[in-house]
């Protein structure tokens, strides 16, 4: 038998020749030569990482077919463009076709002419579409956004379920390759289970893409800094994203006021509005856009200087994907995040809102709490953002994050973080952060009395901050974990084994002073 392993360098050549690249980036080879060694394979890379080439490359130097499959309409037909404008045969096969044109398609896919067909999950569900693909050769089925298999994610689409059965009703079973720029432990298990990839070599890739300088914010005023901010860089495109419609509208119409070229785009516009913006937008005709995250899915925009959010999204998942959307072209930029306390309110409201199983609604929960915790975060973001994906990361700081040109001086919050500790201890660790900040607080409200915390000997013994700071503080020990929040609507605060180091004093807490205390020590020296 003459068994023909493509190599490489085969695909390196067809790079060039096809794309005009010079070489695959450091993630897409991985993934490549795993592909061409015949493995299923995982491949998990920011948007903008080129997941795309990843499956593309290897098809051309398959002997049969690769079966593409992608959720959205609009993409598959730009992709299929762009293929064919380079010289490289493709198809899509949606419902924007008349069934003469499908049959056409699949026509051409069984005499060999095609290297790329893709087609929407819903049509694997079809028995006729199964059997048409039963007669012919297929080397590769490639899912894409394949996070939408699972209930965990955040766009589970059901007939992505319908990808296994598919390929199982095959004659001979293709490669299995399954591509998302966002995973985290719990989707990469349900990606890898319900898809079936057997055996898969997994590749998480590129997510601290070294021009990105990421940023928390806490405590600013949020509508000034970003008229400073857009003021002094008004001449770049960037993305401002909100919460809310009216938040869009708000921002949208205040930066028009002010004379600068904005854009705006929410699921409240037209059609036509929102088209016309998003147009603007890639065109450079207006700089700056203000979007719920509506905005973003399949924009193809490389030059994007700057990502601001206006609030703290759900999850790490929804904000790495849209701070992702700067600095495509591997330029330096900026993804600011401004953190109020008021966004966890509103992200817990919205949970709260979506009707939902109670296991998905703990997963939500979870993320949002991890969210969070980022945002109070005192080392490295990147290394956050990483750790989070469980991406693997040299321990050296990434020097461009707001944590990293933190110049506040590190103080020794030993003794605070002793009495916070103890005050959980004593309250038996049953607690939300809240009540404890009351107790520490020494407040008399009505819960503290009821429970008869106000004999607790840490009761009131940090009076001279308010509730509020305290909480702060709360948070930021949480963020560094030497507390943990339990899972659920109403989170208690618990003891993780570096707190109890703390409290047995084998364990200096080092940290950067809290925003506050830092300006009130200046205002009282
Ligand atoms: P994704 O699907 O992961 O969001 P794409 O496949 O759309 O990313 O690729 C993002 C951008 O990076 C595209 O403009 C693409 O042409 C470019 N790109 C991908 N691979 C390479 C490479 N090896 N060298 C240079 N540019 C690349
Ligand atoms: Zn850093």
């Amino acid at each position: 038998m003459n068994v023909h392993i493509p190599t490489l360098e085969q695909a390196q050549q067809l790079l060039q020749k096809y794309y005009g690249y010079p070489d695959f980036r450091e993630g897409q080879r991985k993934i490549v030569a795993s592909m061409l060694n015949g493995a299923d394979t995982l491949g998990i890379m920011p948007t903008g990482g080129g997941k795309s080439i990843c499956y593309q490359v290897p098809a051309l130097l398959q002997p049969g077919l690769t079966l593409v499959i992608s959720p959205l309409i609009s993409l598959m037909k730009d992709q299929v463009d762009a293929l064919i404008t380079m010289g490289i045969s493709a198809a899509f096969i949606n419902s924007t076709l008349s069934g003469k044109e499908v049959n056409e398609r699949i026509r051409a896919a069984k005499r060999g002419e095609l290297k790329l067909l893709y087609v929407a999950p819903e049509r694997l569900e079809l028995d006729w579409f199964r059997e048409e693909m039963s007669g012919l050769e297929i080397s590769c089925v490639a899912v894409d956004e394949a996070h939408c298999v699972s209930q965990w994610g955040h766009d589970f689409r059901t007939s992505y379920l319908a990808v296994s059965p598919f390929v199982n009703s095959l004659p001979r079973r293709p490669i299995l390759a399954a591509f998302t720029a966002t995973a985290t432990p719990e989707v990469m298990d349900d990606m890898i289970r319900l898809l079936r990839l057997n055996d898969p070599s997994v590749f998480v890739t590129g997510l601290g893409r070294d021009n990105l300088a990421m940023s928390v914010l806490r405590g600013e005023n949020k509508r000034d800094f970003i008229m400073n901010y857009v003021t002094t860089h008004g001449h770049q495109p960037g993305i401002i994203y909100a919460a809310t419609r009216k938040e869009v509208d708000d921002m949208y119409n205040r930066l028009r006021q002010n004379g600068i070229p904005a854009g705006r785009y929410h699921a409240g516009l037209s059609d036509s509005e929102r088209e016309e913006s998003q147009e603007a937008f890639l065109y450079d005709d207006i700089r700056v856009m203000v979007a719920t995250n509506a905005f973003g899915m399949g924009i193809d925009k490389s030059n994007v200087r700057y990502v601001i959010h206006y609030n703290m999204p759900k999850n790490m998942e929804a904000y790495v994907q849209e701070a992702g959307r700067a600095g495509r072209d591997g330029e330096p930029s900026d993804c600011i995040l401004l953190f109020s306390p008021q966004d966890i309110m509103t992200q817990k409201f919205l949970i709260e809102q979506n009707p939902q199983d109670e296991n998905r609604k703990r997963n939500e929960y979870k993320k949002l709490q991890q969210m969070i915790e980022y945002c109070y975060s005192n080392s490295c973001l990147r290394w956050a953002m990483l750790d989070y994906f469980g991406e693997a990361h040299s321990r050296e700081a990434c020097g461009i994050c707001s944590s990293c040109r933190d110049e506040r001086e590190l103080v020794d919050m030993t003794v605070d973080a002793q009495i916070i500790f103890s005050c959980i201890h004593r309250m038996r660790e049953r607690f939300g952060v809240s009540l404890v900040s009351s107790v520490l607080k020494g407040s008399q409200n009505k819960k503290v009395l009821q429970y008869g915390f106000d004999s607790l000997p840490t009761y009131g013994m940090m009076r001279r901050r308010t509730e509020k700071e305290i909480s702060e503080l709360i948070n930021v020990f949480i963020a560094e974990g030497y507390l943990a929040l339990s899972e659920g609507q109403y989170p208690v605060v618990r003891l993780q084994p570096l707190a109890a180091d703390v409290l047995r004093g084998q364990h200096q807490v080092m940290m950067r002073a809290p925003e506050h205390s830092a300006a009130k020590s200046a205002g009282t020296a």
